[in-house]
């Protein structure tokens, strides 16, 4: 039966695309819409690439599938690793259908890297550490999708301080749209040149020009329209993605997350913890102390004074500078033997330091434990802004309420969601000479910070042979029920014990009726794969870090 091609945007929301698609900018997002369903499409929390489109391809929450953001704890040292491919432990939407002798091409969706070996094409996402690694299966394509597209880019480097002057951000968005063009001529390669059964593409500068643009939208001055001429971009590869598929195809568009502006207070949880005594750094050693601050302010003034040329070779080489020195930061500046509590993987999660799990670990699992979580749930619900005394965090989740599974335990104990989304969280000591001595402080505006970030809810619109038309199915819908929807498009049997389901609001009743939904217990465990380490090569772990460190994933 049906073959399925499935087209992100990465970051993709309807506050933007609604008005748009209205307004005549985005025909083919537009035309999808009135033909088809959409609806919103909520993520998981943390709303964050890996996690988020690691859903999208298992059909299951982080507590089975095992990834809960870009980094993840290495067992023994309080230090972390990125994640990719390696790290996700049950089979992909792409090797279950390669199991069942179905052709898969896919370009771009993160958490693809290093490609799985199987009877298709797959060209990897964000994780793959540039063109230059092997982030194509099989090999021999590489060099073919180079050729095809020279300008290729896996992920487009527009990173810290990079976007400081009107003729860099210029840069920057003719950078995005090359990268949209170069990825839709590689799709469209594939499309006409290479059998397939199910396609993905993820267009993810979407996502980045959010991050760097938002600040602008709806005002008057040369950038109001970066976002929308990124979109419109798109769309316009929609449109010709489109125009080459045959009407027994169903398309589904959707995005992994939302979108919103970042508001200017930023939240440094572990100088909080420390001032409710929960967290000690280490006996302020001078040089230690030193050091971090001569770190975080060399970076500083280095994105603001360099030329860019620079800065890019400098960027090169001091990823590694900076990655061995976070860990080093991280191990020497706490008093492991006085901390009860620190920020996790990422700023917005905290990890208890539990006895038997930490390498120094002093909490005791069981009363002492639940009674100092709920005593942060409850001490971060007071939080305010300082000038209008709103809340600050919306809800504090542990991570019993929001996964289950086999990996749960890999997960930070506790997952912060400030207000909105749009106050942004930072761990560690304050950097030096920055002018911060509040846990609760505006920006600085002569540092990095994104000015757009993630919000839950993503888009989802879907059109088909079996796709009723329905402005306003009963969403919003979960990222989870994705895979094992697109089984039922392509009319296979559905992969039982998944924690999504199949939308069949959006098929029409005939076609239901006449092909119920059935399922099928498939081995989803990926035995023997999932390593303990996602990168071979330290360099490649640092190509990772500039990366998200340029779109303010990390701080
Ligand atoms: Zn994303």
């Amino acid at each position: 039966m049906g073959r399925v091609i499935c087209i992100g945007l990465d970051g993709g929301t309807f506050d933007l695309i609604e008005p748009w698609m209205e307004a005549g900018y985005l025909p083919a997002l537009r035309e999808i819409a009135e033909q088809g369903v959409s609806a919103r499409l909520r993520s998981v929390i943390l709303p964050f690439t890996p996690q988020a489109w690691t859903s999208f391809m298992t059909g299951v929450n982080p507590g089975i599938h095992g990834i809960f953001g870009f980094k993840e704890m290495r067992k023994g040292d309080y230090g972390f690793q990125f994640v990719n491919n390696r790290s996700i432990r049950v089979k992909t939407l792409p090797r279950l259908l390669d199991e069942l002798k179905k052709r898969v091409i896919s370009v771009n969706i993160p958490m693809t890297y290093p490609p799985d070996p199987l009877n298709g094409v797959i060209v990897a996402g964000m994780d793959a550490p540039g063109v230059e690694s092997n982030f194509v299966y099989p090999l021999e394509m590489r060099e073919r999708i180079l050729e095809i597209s020279p300008g290729y880019e896996v992920h487009l480097h527009i990173g810290a301080g990079y976007l400081d002057s009107d003729r860099k951000r210029r840069a920057g968005i003719r950078g995005l749209l090359d990268m949209v063009e170069n990825r839709e001529r590689v799709v469209l390669h594939l499309l006409k040149e290479h059998p397939w059964d199910f396609f993905a593409v993820n267009f993810a500068a979407t996502d980045q020009v959010q991050h760097h643009f938002w600040r602008y939208l709806g005002g008057d001055g040369e950038f109001n329209d970066a976002i929308l001429s990124v979109y419109r971009r798109v769309d316009a590869a929609v449109g010709r993605i489109r125009d080459r598929l045959d009407d027994q195809t169903s398309l589904i568009v959707m995005s992994d997350h939302g979108a919103g502006p970042a508001s200017e207070w930023v939240f440094f949880i572990d100088e909080w913890l420390r001032e409710q005594g929960y967290l000690h750094f280490a006996s302020r050693s001078p040089a230690k102390r030193l050091l971090s601050g001569t770190v975080r302010l060399g970076l500083n003034a280095l994105s603001r004074k360099l030329p860019s040329s620079t800065k890019d070779r400098l960027m090169r080489r001091f990823p590694g500078l900076r990655t061995r020195s976070q860990g080093f930061i991280r191990r020497s500046l706490i008093d492991w033997s006085r901390t009860r509590v620190f920020s996790g993987e990422h700023p917005a999660t905290l990890r208890i330091n539990l006895r038997s799990r930490e390498p120094h670990g002093i909490v005791n699992p069981g009363t002492e434990e639940r009674q100092l979580r709920d005593r942060l749930i409850s001490d971060l619900a007071e939080l305010t802004i300082p000038t209008t005394g709103e809340r600050l965090v919306e809800g504090v989740y542990p991570k019993e309420a929001l996964y289950h599974g086999p990996y749960r335990d890999r997960a930070p104990d506790l997952m912060v969601l400030t207000a909105g989304f749009g106050h942004q969280i930072r761990g560690g000591p304050y950097p030096a000479g920055l002018g911060y001595d509040q846990t609760i402080c505006r920006k600085n505006p002569h540092e990095f910070f994104v000015n757009g970030v993630h919000r839950l809810h993503g888009l989802f619109m879907a059109a088909g042979p079996h796709v009723v038309s329905r402005a306003d199915p009963d969403g919003p819908f979960s990222i989870m029920d994705l895979c094992p929807t697109v089984f039922f498009m392509m009319g296979l049997d559905v992969p039982l014990g998944l924690d999504g389901r199949v939308l069949e609001g959006i098929f029409d009743k005939d076609h239901l009726r006449e092909n119920p939904v059935k399922y099928r217990d498939y081995d989803l465990t990926r035995t023997g794969e999932a390593r303990e380490k996602s990168y071979d090569r330290m360099e490649d772990a640092q190509k990772i870090e500039t990366v998200l460190r340029g779109l303010g994933y990390l701080d």
